[in-house]
């Protein structure tokens, strides 16, 4: 290894190990559903993003292998030379209803997503209005697009019209586009779309929102943006196929033009391979699952309101949270590590999360209820969120 490159890992590694901010990752032994094994034990998981179950489901997972048997496990190229199959044009008929667009595009995950859809629109001459908090893969996303990044603070409609004028009467770009995520998944809480819509049609705004947190989740499952019947006013509905849907893969929603668009100018469409074929035809009936019923959304919500009343009763500051991700927020990074690390020796999985996910001072472990747990676990993990609170004096 070149001297250089030694040195600067040493030095790098050792210095986050120091500050408390390396994080360690336990390998998962087994399916990712409510209770998982790590290191040879079994934990209660309050960590995935498996929010209605489905990455488990039996369905599914039959669906997968039959799919398999018939296309094989490979799409065997990239979308426009001969890797679309009818699955996938499939899959992005039913994410164009589900979300109430006109077309839609997929993308191999939600971060390629990104990657892909903002530089496909956006460029040098033009602005970009980013909340503050937003997910790394939307800020490398405007990033590669080398439009000029204006960071609007978190939720602050006040400041984002002031910038959304000053942007727009500045007469230095062509093109302003507002982008937030429609649920932070750091805090819960869900953007005010309603505002930004009024904003940006008064600035003339290009409207992004990224749902990854949303879809399933939010708007009896159809997400943030059908919660507030907006879909016929933001330009570009994000979603992950990886979160709510359980499997793996990003898309676009949006009218038809746009979805053309995307398909002659998006580089991870052009140039990276399709999603596999088993995993498309799970993902189009997990989606059609969600549209059909909304009996896994209400058994995740209320799960998810009932691990908030107990931990608020315990004391603890859950933030802003308005959708079923509960932060439990500590504040020093060393503390969440060790209360995570606590948590997880008495049997709940709950992990720390701190800078630079997180801005630095506000570590927390962040909770993640799902439809499939049960209220039996949902009460051992309060008993020991009690029991380790109480040990480390994060309540009394
Ligand atoms: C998780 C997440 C992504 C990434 O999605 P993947 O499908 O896991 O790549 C993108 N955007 C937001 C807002 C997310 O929360």
């Amino acid at each position: 290894m070149s001297n250089v490159l030694n040195t600067f890992l040493d030095e790098n590694l050792q210095d986050l190990r120091t500050q408390g901010l390396y994080n360690e990752i336990d390998p998962v032994e087994g399916a990712n559903g409510p209770i998982i094994q790590v290191a040879g034990k079994q934990l209660i998981n309050l960590s995935s993003n498996n929010y209605l179950g489905l990455a488990t489901n039996d369905e599914l997972k039959k669906i997968a292998q039959n799919t398999i048997e018939t296309y094989g496990v490979g799409a065997g190229a990239v979308r426009t030379i001969n890797g679309t199959l009818d699955l996938h044009v499939k899959l992005e008929q039913t994410l164009a209803k589900f979300k109430g667009t006109e077309a839609a595009i997929s993308y191999q995950s939600g971060f390629n997503c990104n990657m892909a859809a903002i530089s496909a629109v956006m460029d040098k001459n033009d602005a970009i209005l980013s909340d503050a908090l937003n997910h790394a893969s939307i800020i490398d996303g405007c990033r590669l697009s080398k439009a000029k990044i204006i960071p609007f603070a978190h939720a602050d409609m006040d400041d984002l019209r002031a910038k959304a004028k000053q942007a727009t009467e500045s007469g230095l770009y062509n093109k302003v586009m507002v982008i937030t995520d429609g649920v932070f998944s750091m805090d819960g809480d869900i953007a005010k779309l309603p505002e930004i819509v009024e904003i940006a049609k008064e600035f003339d705004l290009i409207t992004y929102v990224d749902d990854a947190h949303g879809s399933g989740v939010t708007g009896k499952g159809a997400g943030t943006v059908k919660h507030f019947g907006l879909q016929n006013e933001i330009d570009f509905q994000i979603g992950t196929l990886s979160k709510a849907i359980g499997v793996v893969g990003g898309y676009v929603a949006g009218k038809k033009n746009l979805i053309d668009w995307l398909k002659v100018r998006s580089r991870p469409f052009l140039f990276s391979t399709a999603l596999p074929p088993g995993d498309v035809a799970a993902i189009t009936r997990a989606v059609e699952i969600i549209m059909e019923s909304t009996e896994l959304h209400d058994k995740l919500w209320d799960n998810g309101d009932y691990l908030k009343k107990g931990l608020i009763e315990l004391g603890f500051n859950i933030g802003d949270s308005e959708t079923p991700i509960t932060p439990c927020i500590i504040g020093d990074e060393k503390l969440t590590q060790q209360f995570s690390k606590r948590l997880i020796e008495e049997g709940v999985y709950a992990k720390s999360i701190v800078f630079p996910t997180v801005p630095k001072g506000t570590g927390r472990v962040r909770n993640m209820p799902t439809a499939a747990h049960t209220k039996e676990m949902l009460d051992d993990a309060l008993a020991i969120y009690a029991k380790v609170g109480r040990e480390l004096g994060v309540i009394q």
